[in-house]
Formats: C-alpha cells, structure tokens, sequence
C-alpha cells in the first residue's frame, strides 16, 4: 500500500521522483500551479511540451524535470467543475490513476500531486480531497511506495489531513 503524507509548500521545491502539474490540455503552460512549475523548470520544460501535442482532461503525459529537483513532472489536465453532474468524478478520478501508471511505467518511487482542480477549475475542496486519497489508496502500485499530497495553503492540508485521517 501506498504510504501518504500531507504537507503544506511549494511542490516546485519537492525533491521526490514525480511531481504532477495540474496542467490545461495544450500543456503550454498556465497560471497556478502549471506556471509555478514551468517557471521551474526552466524553458527546457515548454520545449519538451510542445511535441506532446496537448492533454485530454483525466489523461497525462510526461517529461523531464529539467531545472527541478523532480526527475520528471507528470502534466494532467483536471476536469472545470461545473455542477459534479459533468463527469467530473470519474475525470479527477482518471487524473491520479493515468499519473500513478505513468509513475509506474518510469520507475518512480516518489510522487507528489498538487490539488488538481481546486485552483481556476473550481472543484469543491473535500469533494475532490476524497476522490485523491481514495484513488491513491486503491491503487496497485508496484514501484510506488510513497504519495505527497503537497497543499499550497493551510486551509487545504487541513482537509487533507482530515481526509486522510478519516479513510484510514
Ligand atoms: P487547476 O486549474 O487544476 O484548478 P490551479 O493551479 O489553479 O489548477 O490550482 C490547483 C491547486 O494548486 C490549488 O490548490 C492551488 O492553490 C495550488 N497551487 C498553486 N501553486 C502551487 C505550488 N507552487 N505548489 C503547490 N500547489 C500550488
């Protein structure tokens, strides 16, 4: 079973094999959290972006890390939350499973998600904390033994932790 930790910073500083983006689906780049890690990066990123041709939303791609601590950054397109009767659940839910079977498929040990969807794309908070830790939990991981859920706010590890604390 995967083993998971909360923790509130910057997952651009996260030295773990896999850092995922919270991407849009050209995978050029954005605000939130997809700049912050591009700006990481360094342009190296954007260059390796390009030929990726863009991202459904619940897939992932992946590339390098470049300038990062990160080996490689896993980019995945969460689903805009409208009204959760769009298909929203099963697409964030698809998000961290294409991410961990990338992270399989690369090797990696150690990932860490940002909360994907819960910046511009609006999805209600626990809900979506739910739908990451469950996904985690159930998956059949092989190579990956340990999952950061990496919060830019306290207000976000603090549902995080109670998510978590209260699935176990
Ligand atoms: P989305 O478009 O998927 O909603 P956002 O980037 O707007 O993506 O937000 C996703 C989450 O990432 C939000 O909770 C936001 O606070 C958080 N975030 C923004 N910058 C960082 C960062 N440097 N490290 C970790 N999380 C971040």
């Amino acid at each position: 079973m995967i083993e998971i930790e909360v923790i509130q910073g910057d997952i651009t500083k996260l030295a773990v094999d896999a850092i995922v983006n919270a991407a849009n689906c050209s995978l050029l780049g954005g605000g939130g959290v997809d700049g912050a890690i591009h700006r990481a990066a360094g342009p190296e990123l954007l260059r390796a972006c390009i030929p990726l041709n863009g991202c459904e939303t619940g897939k992932a791609k992946i590339t390098p890390g470049f300038r990062l601590s990160a080996k490689f950054v896993i980019h995945t397109p969460g689903p805009v939350y409208r009204d959760g009767q769009h298909g929203e659940p099963a697409l964030l839910e698809s998000c961290y499973k294409s991410c961990l079977d990338l992270a399989e498929e690369s090797g990696c040990e150690t990932v860490a998600f940002p909360a994907i969807s819960c910046g511009v794309y609006g999805y209600p908070w626990e809900a979506a904390t739910e739908i990451a830790v469950k996904t985690v939990r159930d998956f059949p991981a092989q190579k990956v033994r340990k999952v950061i859920f990496c919060c830019f706010s306290a207000d976000m590890a603090r549902i995080y932790r109670e998510v978590t604390a209260k699935a176990s």
